[in-house]
């Protein structure tokens, strides 16, 4: 489910994208040759109600053929009788021009023309040709392609645009491939790129009011009768000479609206007229094959793993910025040639993998950052704090606790009793393994909230968050005999080891130094009654 709804998404921005390029193209030329009589709103009040009576179609075919048009279309299905008068009236005239086209259209999504809508065989009989009208728009409804021909049951159906355009420059299909559709003929030879089998994306030249020639039936009509009559006609009469003539509604509820690219309500008979105009002039609008898309996608997806490190990440987002820039000017140039490349899809993978490789390395760069981190707040030997980071942390914690008396603290300082004598008769290496297990006591004989670092040597120190002395005599006590509880081992003997402790208090006239001081002053009385013990220079407030 979730895939095919991923998939119409991407099938509308590849749309959508096109679209933008046909708007961001904006106009182009269409053929001269073709023609469009209306059967407009001013015609339906002048005439009547529309199906008109058939003379009236007579009369056009009559005046088209003496204007010198070569394909008379009218796009119109002309598939009831009407009175026997008119039909004869409108077969006789479309005998005697020879080059009148009349449409079919398949009912449904069947392309079988046994059920198709036909022309009265009266009229196709005479006529020049047929061919399908039926056009299918995409999935947002807007029309992009017209199928030029149709595989049916009875053999190959062309639509109407293909056959005219075909007759009038005298060609015949020569090769049916699944991407491209190739005539030729005594004079000229094409091919037309096809999407989807057997549609071609139609090659927008504007929008209605703005592209090709386009007259009401009854100043056609008006203009011929001054034509015959060697007057200057209203309207300009030389576009008709030698030209393919649509005669079609346009009165409102009376046509197919469509929805195009440029315009979300246009004729339908404009579709076929541009369709027409692309064979004419081969404005066709190609597309590269589908494994140069898939390459592309391939290649956009990659490039962010290539190009960006995080080690810059605004430099890498502004070198996007133009890269993206170029990309889509490319898109654009080549779109201008009559080449469309959807862009959409690449940069959509663009995007994603844009997104994947630059939290990617997010990461990577934090992690580092944050072993770097490590490497300079630790003590090697201990894995404790060094000094340093210590007396930045205790700096903020006088800060805090001269504003908020609970936020008061105690400093633990620590020496091991002796050391010297471990170090001088079992070598430094035992000394290093003192060192290391008395600092993991420490560490675990304390809140996770308190700060053990060592201060140089083998002596360490502790803050005790929010303790006041009296705590931190407890919690020396509890250290204390920690460690004296705790045997050191290595391969050849058991060591044991004591520790001295200080302890000092916060007070509102301390600053770090003065602080540890009275530790370390609490610490030389511990070694001068004995060593093994807890001492402060404090009076305890609660003796
Ligand atoms: P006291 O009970 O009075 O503290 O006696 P002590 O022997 O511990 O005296 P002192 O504090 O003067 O001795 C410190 C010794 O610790 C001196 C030095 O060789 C040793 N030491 C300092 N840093 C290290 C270290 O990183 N590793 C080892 N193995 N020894 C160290
Ligand atoms: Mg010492
Ligand atoms: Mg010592």
């Amino acid at each position: 489910m979730l895939i095919f709804a991923e998939k119409g998404f991407l099938k509308r921005l590849e749309l959508t994208s096109l679209d933008f390029l046909f708007r961001l193209r904006g106009p182009s030329l269409c053929n001269p040759h073709i023609v469009i009589v209306e059967i407009s709103d001013s015609d339906i009040a002048a005439i009547g109600r529309w199906p008109w009576r058939r003379r009236w179609h007579a009369l056009m075919v009559k005046a088209l053929g003496d204007l010198g048009v070569k394909s008379i279309y009218f796009d119109v299905l002309f598939s009831e009788k009407s009175s026997e008068e008119d039909d004869g009236l409108f077969s006789e005239a479309i005998k005697e021009a020879g080059n009148v086209y009349l449409p079919f259209a398949f009912s449904g999504r069947s392309t079988d023309s046994k059920n198709a809508l036909l022309p009265l065989e009266k009229l196709s009989s005479y006529t020049k040709g047929t061919g399908s009208i039926n056009i299918y728009p995409d999935i947002d409804g807007v029309l992009r392609r017209v199928p030029l021909f149709f595989m049916g049951e009875e053999g190959l159906d062309l639509h109407i645009t293909l056959k005219l355009a075909m007759d009038y420059l005298g060609l015949k299909i020569k090769k049916l491939r699944l991407d491209y559709l190739s005539l030729s003929g005594p004079k000229q030879k094409m091919k037309i790129p096809l999407l989807e089998k057997n549609k071609m994306l139609v090659n927008w030249t504007g929008k209605w009011e703005e592209t090709f020639k386009h007259y009401s039936f009854l100043d056609v009509l008006g203009a011929y009768q001054d034509f015959l009559k060697n007057q200057t006609a209203k309207i300009d009469l030389k576009p008709f000479k030698n030209s393919i003539c649509i005669v079609a509604a346009t009165a409102m509820g009376l046509y197919d609206i469509e929805s195009i690219p440029l315009e979300p309500v246009y004729p339908s008979a404009g579709i076929i007229a541009t369709a027409i105009s692309n064979i004419l002039d081969e404005g066709f609008m190609g597309t590269f094959p589908i494994w140069f898309n898939w390459l592309l996608i391939y290649i956009l997806a990659l490039a962010p793993a290539l190009l960006i490190s995080g080690d810059k990440p605004l430099r890498e987002i502004l070198l996007m910025i133009p890269a993206g820039a170029i990309f889509l000017i490319t898109v654009f140039l080549f779109f201008k040639r009559g080449i469309w490349i959807d862009f959409s899809a690449p940069l959509v993978s663009f995007s994603g993998s844009y997104l994947i490789v630059a939290t990617c390395n997010f990461v990577r760069v934090s992690v580092e950052k944050k072993g770097f981190f490590r490497l300079a707040v630790t003590d090697e030997l201990t894995a404790l704090y060094n000094i340093r980071y210590f007396k930045t942390i205790l700096r903020a914690e006088c800060l805090m606790a001269r504003v908020e008396a609970n936020k008061s603290f105690c400093i633990v300082m620590s020496d091991v009793d002796h050391f010297k004598h471990f170090n001088d008769t079992y070598g430094h290496q035992v000394g290093d393994l003192v060192l290391k297990e008395v600092a993991a006591v420490l560490k675990a004989s304390v809140r996770s909230s308190d700060i053990v670092a060592r201060y140089g040597g083998e002596e360490m120190i502790v803050l005790l968050r929010g303790t006041s002395l009296e705590g931190g005599l407890v919690a020396g006590k509890k250290i204390r005999e920690n460690v004296e509880k705790h045997l050191v081992k290595d391969e050849d003997n058991n060591y044991k080891v004591t520790i001295s402790l200080g302890v000092s208090s916060f007070n509102s006239q301390d600053n770090e130094e003065t602080v540890i001081k009275r530790a370390d002053q609490g610490l030389y009385k511990s070694k001068e009654l004995g060593r093994n013990r807890v001492a402060t220079i404090e009076k305890p407030s609660f003796l």
